[in-house]
């Protein structure tokens, strides 16, 4: 899941920018959220999204992932 259109992540692509991706087995427990709050929100269905940023580095990111529990966030790009 994602919040970022496909015309956003060719952007990043095309940038360079490697970016965070939340698969569907998400439980929605929301340490994402509270480790990398500028990164990852809940959705309306309770479940983790990426948020539109210019760049994904220096955001906890690598924290997020260390601590998801179903290991449902990778990098992209
Ligand atoms: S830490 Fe993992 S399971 Fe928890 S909300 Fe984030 S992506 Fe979903």
């Amino acid at each position: 899941m994602s919040l970022l259109t496909e015309e956003q992540i060719k952007k990043l692509q095309e940038a360079g920018v490697r970016y965070p991706h939340v698969n569907e087995s998400c439980i929605g427990c929301s340490a994402c959220v509270a480790i990398s709050g500028d990164v990852f929100d809940l959705d309306d269905e309770g479940k983790s999204v990426v948020q539109e940023c210019e760049n994904y580095e220096d955001k906890m990111v690598d924290d997020a992932i260390s601590a998801c529990p179903v290991d449902a966030i990778s990098w992209k790009g």
